[in-house]
């Protein structure tokens, strides 16, 4: 027995029941594993002991020098479209997963190495990740994770010791990604390009006793799936748009079963409003722009229904309306939690006619003068307890906002609304600190240059992201003009 076994203990859950998705693999040995990040309080919530793996047995485990006793690793198979174009066979090509923690309440929870070496699903790839992109992952997830959304999580990142070649050398890092499962849409669709009927009822059998038990008790289990995805995909991308964060790469093997956000590469918060933004250097034409994520998902949706039409009925005719009857409700879904949230947003309680004028007039006013989509809200919660400055300074001309300031205004006295108690509960939803791109790339730069100090100051701070805390005006600020411009991510590898 290796020091890493008594760690942490793994099921095989995926393992035993989907003989066919996956391969066999082991994590490649690194040299010198060291544990630059880990989250303890995640290590918590999963019922590990978080002091035990911050240690050098723990860091062996989490770079894949070691496995935990009676695990078997393996490297997912799935498919997908990218950007719009079917990849048949793509896979965790540097990546395993050891195998699924479980909790205390028996859910499952994969623990999965993201940089672990060489698969036979790379391709051309070299199996590697390095520091910054992983760091990236780390901070982008647990900045989600704290604004109440559905991500897989980040354990730890431990660097390797070697410096791998990019765009020049730069250290190698492995992520510990923690997920409810790595189900995508592109397991569906490599099931099905296995025609293999019985193997695809398999997937959907794992998935839905895995995410959605309760699809079990209905007349047509699958459809009822297929609903279910559609549900928690309308409302993570509703949330996404609520704070103005952009995945950057939504292809189909990047969108979850169980609604969790996953793979942060070249992702950013949208710093001035306009929803042409598109932030990714590999995003030419701007299929993944904010504007179009919504549309996008019910694109990766349909890909999603087309995979599970054999199971869905029979008759392939009959099958094919049923799921369309359940496309056809995302736009709906979308649009409950968008309205839901824009309202929560602008202190408002209940529901009206002016609804979606009063909120797309707010956006106008926001995109025509390029004002900072976050600070805008803080802003105006801020002018509700009567201070306008900030939100005055957004603007050039108070003569741009003046009449869209009425109608709120209005809107929360027909509410009879109490401004401070609406203006508090604005403070509880609207986020004050984000990983802003211009933040995120210091942190990064810096830990690529040997000094983490930066990257866990934002942690820090990104991961509470609501209260206002004196001496960190520096990670509220908007970003200047002339980063925000230039600024692009790259599918960091
Ligand atoms: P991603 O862009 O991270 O969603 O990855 C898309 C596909 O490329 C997945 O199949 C990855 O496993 C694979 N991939 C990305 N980077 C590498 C690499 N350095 N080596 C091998 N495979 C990779
Ligand atoms: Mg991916």
């Amino acid at each position: 027995m290796s020091d890493s076994d008594s760690l942490v203990e793994v099921d095989d859950l995926f393992a035993r029941e989907l003989e066919g998705l996956f391969v066999e693999w082991q994590p490649e040995t690194v040299p010198h594993p060291e544990l630059v990040a880990f989250n303890n309080e995640l290590a918590a919530e999963l019922g590990l002991d978080g002091d035990m793996i911050d240690s050098p047995e723990g860091a062996a485990l989490l770079a894949g020098n070691t496995v935990p006793a009676g695990a078997t690793p393996i490297a997912m198979a799935y498919a997908g479209h990218q950007f719009g174009g079917y990849s048949p066979r793509l896979g965790d090509g540097r990546a395993v997963l050891l195998g699924e923690v479980v909790d205390i309440e028996g859910k499952h929870h994969d623990l999965h190495l993201k940089g672990s070496g060489r698969t036979p699903f790379a391709r051309g790839g070299d199996g590697k990740a390095t520091l910054g992109p992983m760091l990236r992952e780390f901070i982008m997830a647990e900045a989600i994770h704290a604004l109440g959304i559905p991500t897989t999580r980040a354990l730890a990142v431990a660097t390797t010791g070697e410096q791998i070649m990019r765009e020049g050398m730069a250290p190698r890092a492995i992520l510990t990604r923690v997920a409810s499962s790595h189900l995508r849409v592109g397991t569906f669709e490599y099931a099905v390009r296995l025609q293999d009927e019985e193997m695809i009822e398999r997937l959907a059998d794992h998935a839905i006793s895995r995410h959605y038990p309760a699809a079990a008790d209905t007349d047509n289990k699958y459809l009822a799936l297929l609903e279910a995805v559609i549900e928690v995909q309308a409302k993570l991308v509703a949330s996404w748009m609520l704070v103005g964060f952009i995945h950057g790469v939504l292809n189909t093997d990047n969108v979850t079963i169980s609604g969790e956000g996953i793979d942060y590469g070249p992702c950013a918060f949208m710093d001035y409003y306009d929803p042409a933004t598109v932030f990714s250097s590999i995003d030419r034409q701007g299929r993944y722009a904010y504007g179009n994520q919504p549309s996008i998902t019910q694109w990766n949706l349909t890909r999603l229904a087309e995979t599970l039409i054999p199971l869905i009925d029979e008759d392939e005719e009959v099958a094919a309306k049923l799921a369309i009857e359940k496309l056809e409700t995302y736009a709906d879904r979308f649009r409950h939690y968008w309205d839901e949230g824009m309202r929560a947003k602008l202190g408002l309680t209940s529901e009206s006619d002016e609804d979606a004028s009063l909120f797309e007039g707010l956006l106008a006013l926001l995109h025509a003068n390029r004002v900072d989509y976050t600070t805008s809200f803080r802003a105006l919660s801020k002018l509700l307890r009567g201070d306008d400055a900030l939100w005055k300074s957004l603007f050039e001309d108070s003569a741009a906002y003046e009449s869209w300031i009425q109608r709120w205004r209005d809107r929360l006295g027909v509410e009879g609304r109490d401004a401070t108690e609406a203006a508090d509960e604005m403070d509880g939803i609207n986020p004050l600190y984000l990983p802003r791109n211009e933040l995120v790339e210091e942190a990064l730069t810096a830990a690529e240059a040997g000094d983490l100090d930066p990257f866990r100051a934002l942690l820090d701070v990104v991961t509470d992201p609501f209260v206002e805390r004196p001496g960190l005006e520096r990670f509220a600020q908007p970003a200047s003009p002339t980063f925000d411009r230039s600024y692009q991510t790259f599918c960091g590898t």
